[in-house]
């Protein structure tokens, strides 16, 4: 009998699969539209397909799928030939034939139905491969939620379908993501994470999305009309972190865009990343983009990526602004604050150093300045210039550092410079609450005998416990006390009066920073601050500017006072 696997019928069939199809689902309908070229040579009466596929990250409910495929008028026999393939993922596919009613195959027929079987097989597994390279190419495999480009490929169809301004862009930051796993969640940081995408995700409404991009980072599409609930959701979630299903709050931050029409997607996320920018910048949990925040961002970018060349090449100049005693007009000592010279133009620190230290890199910024007034202490030795101590701003990112202390010595030493003429001034303290740390630094300072100080006091939230808990030798006024002493203000001057008082009942020196005035140097001389710091003075100084002013005895006049 002539075997169907060469018959005419058959190739029109297997024609059909000429072409790859791109899921199971597919194959199957093709199958069931065809199957009627064969169907009689193979004396068929019913065909059909199961496929019980487990839970994976690609398919989180698993795959479970009854399909028959083929079902003829003549009616079919029991029972059929069955034929069991196990999948890659150890799921399984069963396919069944069952013959015509009242036939019976003959077994040249069962082999050729084998074959047949076979090759169904192959077919489907083939098109599942490549429905499941698809889903790879836009899910997360960390968390089964979308990546980028799935995100991308969303905001694509969406676009294509004219409505992507109907929808709000959104850009999520876990709060303290690192803090979470070292201490809250017994659980891996993955299965946090995972945890986290997924609740997420089933909180979506119909057709709007929430990938994920790279660590704590998730970017969303939100309608219009969702996005406010949205907000309130995100910014607290709660999740299950450990095995004893204790539940932990997720709280982020989120940078939102309300898509205008002509936005591309690339505009779409620089604007939402603006918008976190800003709202980690102001402490903030959401943040609504407004078109100022990207150039500031851009400037950002930029100093961050050009940095460290600019550090190599030495582009960073130390200004010197002499702190005077404001009973005999000398100079007792000064304060190094960085400049940064870029293509001939002066960048003032208050724009590159909180981009640097949100990035950690002030940390070999301040050591550079260290070196510098190191260098320059040691040079006024050898000249045989009496040198005055210099203080140095050290941000509090140095604290995490545990050999902090020794690196600080070590530059020191490497100069040969009398310690005593050094001081570290730590900069930012505010909301800065690991005081062990802190005390321990300090303490160490001591013993060496580097002096030690917090800048700016007066300007956050914990600085009273900063006094009782830490054993520095001078407190830096906050130059805004000074400037609010202008206008006769009664209850700033009382502000400042018990202060000093305080601060030097604990016995601590105490330095106001921002002196402009003559009223002002007035008032904190009378209430017994004789040290000050500020442009009725000097304003910060080159070197060689405030060397002049160590060569002579220097004490500053009506004549030569900066104002
Ligand atoms: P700071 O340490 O409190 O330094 C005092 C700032 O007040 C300096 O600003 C100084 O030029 C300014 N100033 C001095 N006298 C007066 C005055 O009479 N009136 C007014 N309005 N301002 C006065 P500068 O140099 O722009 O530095 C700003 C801040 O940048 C510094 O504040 C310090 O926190 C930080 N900084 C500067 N250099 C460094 C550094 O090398 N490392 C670190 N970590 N921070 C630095
Ligand atoms: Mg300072
Ligand atoms: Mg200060």
């Amino acid at each position: 009998m002539k075997s169907i696997l060469y018959s005419e019928n058959l190739r029109k069939f297997s024609n059909v699969f000429k072409q790859d199809v791109d899921s199971a689902l597919e194959c199957f309908e093709k199958i069931n539209e065809n199957i009627y070229l064969i169907a009689d040579d193979l004396h068929l009466g019913r065909f059909d397909i199961r496929i019980d596929a487990p839970a994976s990250l690609y398919d989180s409910e698993g795959y479970l799928i009854d399909y028959p495929v083929y079902s003829g008028e003549k009616g079919y026999s029991t029972p059929p030939m069955q034929f069991p393939y196990e999948t890659y993922e150890h799921g399984h596919i069963l396919i069944r034939v069952f013959p015509q009613k009242d036939y019976q195959w003959n077994e040249q027929e069962k082999e050729e139905l084998d074959t047949l079987a076979r090759n169904v097989f192959f077919i489907c597994g083939r098109a599942r491969l490549i429905e499941l390279m698809k889903k790879i190419r836009v899910t997360d495999n960390m968390t089964g939620i979308a990546n980028l480009q799935g995100f991308h490929e969303f905001v694509d169809e969406v676009n294509e379908r004219g409505e992507l301004t109907f929808y709000h862009a959104v850009c999520v930051n876990i709060k303290n993501f690192n803090f979470i796993n070292r201490t809250i969640a017994t659980k891996r940081s993955n299965e946090t994470l995972r945890e986290y995408a997924r609740y997420v995700e089933q909180h979506l409404k119909e057709d709007e999305i929430f990938a994920r991009t790279a660590g704590d980072n998730f970017l969303g599409l939100i309608h219009n009309e969702n996005v406010q609930e949205f907000l309130e959701f995100i910014s607290k979630v709660n999740i299950h972190a450990d095995t004893e299903s204790k539940l932990i709050q997720i709280s982020s931050r989120t940078g939102v865009y309300d898509i205008q029409v002509g936005d591309t997607v690339s505009d779409i996320k620089g604007y939402i990343e603006a918008a976190l920018n800003m709202a980690r910048q102001q402490n903030e949990d959401v943040v609504f983009f407004e078109h100022s925040m990207m150039e500031q961002m851009l400037r950002e970018k930029e100093i961050s990526a050009i940095f460290p060349m600019a550090l190599k090449r030495e582009q960073f100049e130390v200004y010197y602004q002499p702190k005077v005693n404001i009973n005999d007009q000398a100079i007792c000592g000064c304060e190094a604050l960085v400049r940064w010279y870029r293509n001939g133009k002066m960048i003032m620190p208050l724009e590159f150093i909180p981009v640097l230290e949100r990035e950690g890199t002030i940390c070999s910024l301040d050591f550079y300045v260290l070196e510098k007034v190191c260098k320059a202490i040691k040079s006024w030795t050898e000249r045989g210039l009496k040198p005055v101590r210099v203080s140095s701003n050290f941000s509090k990112v140095h604290l995490k550092n545990p050999s902090l202390a020794d690196k600080i010595f070590s530059v020191i030493e490497r100069y040969g410079v009398d310690p005593q003429f050094i001081e570290i001034e730590l900069t930012e303290m505010s909301g800065y609450d690991n005081y062990d740390n802190l005390a321990l630094f300090i303490k160490k300072m001591r013993e060496r005998g580097v002096h030690t100080s917090i800048d700016d006091f007066g300007t956050g939230y914990s600085s009273l416990n900063l006094l009782t808990d830490l054993d520095v030798d001078t407190v830096k006024l906050d130059k805004s006390y000074s400037i609010r002493l202008d206008n006769e203000e009664e209850k700033t001057k009382i502000l400042v009066r018990n202060i000093v008082n305080m601060v030097h009942d604990l016995g601590f020196k105490v330095i106001a920073e921002g002196v402009e005035t003559e009223e002002q140097a007035d008032f904190l001389r009378e209430i017994g601050c004789s040290t000050v710091q500020g442009y009725l003075y000097d304003k910060p100084l080159p070197l060689d500017q405030l060397e002049k002013r160590l060569e002579k005895e220097f004490k500053y006049t009506i004549e030569n006072k900066c104002k």
